[in-house]
């Protein structure tokens, strides 16, 4: 790309960032998704928190697997506080960065040691070993629980710039311009919705523009048309 071209498309970027009213663009979106489960097959706030912890860099249909005998064996924080790594590993051995992720997991369970005890705040979560802020935004909009972020994950990373509400690959510097673009009612279901389109849509290649419910407003779209 010529230096005068990027700097046209950034600019021109920067201009849909601010003219677009994303509270009243995000609309059709959040209807789409409105109500649709997470692809994490969870069954209560413990199994959807070990679950999260699992998950990171590994696929949701992987934890979906092997969940059913990881949680007949330890089927609540309590039993979890009580194993130690050798009761975890053959539960959890087909996880990517298995090791690591059982200590966080005993430590997690040790730490909150009932299932009543599970902290369900920003501030509460992210001291919990394993949880950053993209999987306390899940454990919260799940649980239902008043948002305090936005979920910002891999799929988000790709389509929130591709859209124009935000730029750069950080996930937390995306999340603080989705929060200043969008009204805090919408922050739960927000991320989640935009996680979706990327899954189902906005893929990396061969993103389907014509079935968007955004196309209207897409920066990337835009551009290309
Ligand atoms: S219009 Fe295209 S690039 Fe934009 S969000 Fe939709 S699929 Fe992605």
């Amino acid at each position: 790309m010529k230096i005068r071209d990027f700097f046209c498309s950034q600019t021109e970027l920067i201009f849909v960032y601010m003219k677009t009213n994303w509270a009243t663009a995000f609309k059709p979106l959040l209807a789409k998704y409105k109500g649709k489960l997470h692809p994490l097959e969870y069954k209560n706030v413990y199994q959807l928190l070990v679950m999260v912890i699992l998950s990171a860099q590994d696929s949701d249909k992987n934890i979906n697997r092997i969940a059913p005998a990881l949680f007949e064996a330890f089927p609540d924080m309590k039993s979890l506080a009580k194993t130690d790594a050798e009761g975890l590993y053959p539960f959890i051995s087909k996880v990517r960065g298995f090791a690591k992720k059982a200590k966080w997991l005993m430590e997690m369970a040790r730490t909150i040691k009932t299932d009543k005890n599970i902290p369900l705040s920003m501030e509460e979560l992210t001291q919990l070993p394993g949880i950053g802020r993209k999987s306390a935004n899940v454990i919260m909009r799940e649980a239902k629980v008043k948002a305090e972020g936005i979920i910002v994950d891999l799929h988000v990373v790709r389509v929130a710039p591709r859209l124009g509400i935000a730029s750069g690959t950080d996930p937390k510097k995306i999340e603080k311009q989705m929060m200043d673009m969008l009204p805090e009612k919408d922050w739960g279901e927000a991320g989640m919705a935009l996680s979706f389109l990327g899954r189902e849509i906005c893929r990396p290649t061969d993103p389907k523009h014509d079935a968007c419910v955004m196309k209207k407003v897409c920066a990337f779209n835009k551009e290309r048309e």
